[in-house]
C-alpha cells in the first residue's frame, strides 16, 4: 500500500498537485493545489500499479484547458511545461 501511495503522489506531483494526509477514514487522500494549497479533489489508494500515472496522463487535456484542477491555473501551467504543443492543442479544442 505504501508503494501505491508513493506512486499516486508522484503522478499528481507531475501536474502540480500535492497529496495531503489521508482522511480520517483511511483510504482517501485529499488533493491540494501545489500552487496555492486549495483542495482540488480526492483520490483513493485502491489503485493498481501504473494506474495513477495513466489516470493523470488521461487528464492532461482537462488540466491544460482548466476544466480540471485549481482556478489559480497552477496545473495548467505545469502541464504546459510538460508538453507545450499538446497543451496548446487542448486549449484550442476546449475553447470552441
Ligand atoms: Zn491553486
Amino acid at each position: 500500500m505504501g508503494e501505491i501511495v508513493e506512486e499516486i503522489r508522484q503522478a499528481y506531483a507531475s501536474v502540480g498537485i500535492t497529496l495531503d494526509a489521508p482522511a480520517a477514514y483511511g483510504t482517501y487522500y485529499r488533493l491540494l493545489c501545489a500552487g496555492c494549497g486549495r483542495m482540488v479533489g480526492n483520490v483513493g489508494d485502491r489503485l493498481l500499479p501504473g494506474m495513477a500515472a495513466a489516470l493523470v496522463a488521461e487528464q492532461f487535456d482537462l488540466y491544460a484547458s482548466g476544466l480540471l484542477g485549481c482556478p489559480c491555473g497552477h496545473q495548467s501551467e505545469r502541464v504546459r511545461q510538460l508538453d507545450a504543443p499538446r497543451w496548446q492543442a487542448a486549449r484550442q479544442r476546449f475553447a470552441g
